[in-house]
């Protein structure tokens, strides 16, 4: 992967992990292109099929493309940052503090992405700090990019 499409893809995401939002300008951990569709199952190295991912969305995604909800008891699609509406799938809970699944999608990504309970913490200071006045402007801004 060039450093050319690795850094479209960062830009597309504007520095936040696709899957549980955190900035990547507060991380300690380095973000990275991650393949939705991994390699070894047949994913190309190609702008539609990378999504900029914090270290712990990447570690638990690993090369999962599906997961398990726990309430239908049914392998689901992971949730897929160019074809899903996140906030079809996801959404905060009053204080920011737990992610909550919308959808089969997006209790299984929740589940296989360990995104609650600490997960979140930095997500959560993000609109702490100030950097993001609430979750709807953030969802807001990035949408039109993740609708693709
Ligand atoms: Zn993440």
């Amino acid at each position: 992967m060039t450093d050319s499409l690795r850094n479209e893809v960062r830009k597309r995401a504007m520095h936040c992990c696709e899957y549980c939002f955190a900035q990547e300008m507060i991380s300690h951990d380095p973000f990275s292109a991650e393949h939705i569709i991994p390699s070894s199952k047949g994913g190309k190295d190609e702008f539609d099929n990378l999504a900029w991912s914090c270290l712990g969305c990447n570690y638990h995604k690993f090369t999962a493309t599906t997961a398990i909800d726990l309430v239908s008891e049914e392998i689901v699609n992971l949730f897929h940052p160019r074809k899903d509406v996140w906030a079809g799938h996801f959404k905060w809970n009053e204080d920011y503090t737990q992610l909550i699944g919308l959808s089969a999608i997006g209790r299984a990504t929740i589940n296989r992405l360990k995104l609650n309970p600490n997960r979140l913490d930095q997500s959560k200071a993000n609109f702490e700090d100030g950097r993001e006045t609430s979750t709807e402007s953030l969802i807001v801004s990035i949408f039109p990019l993740i609708q693709i």
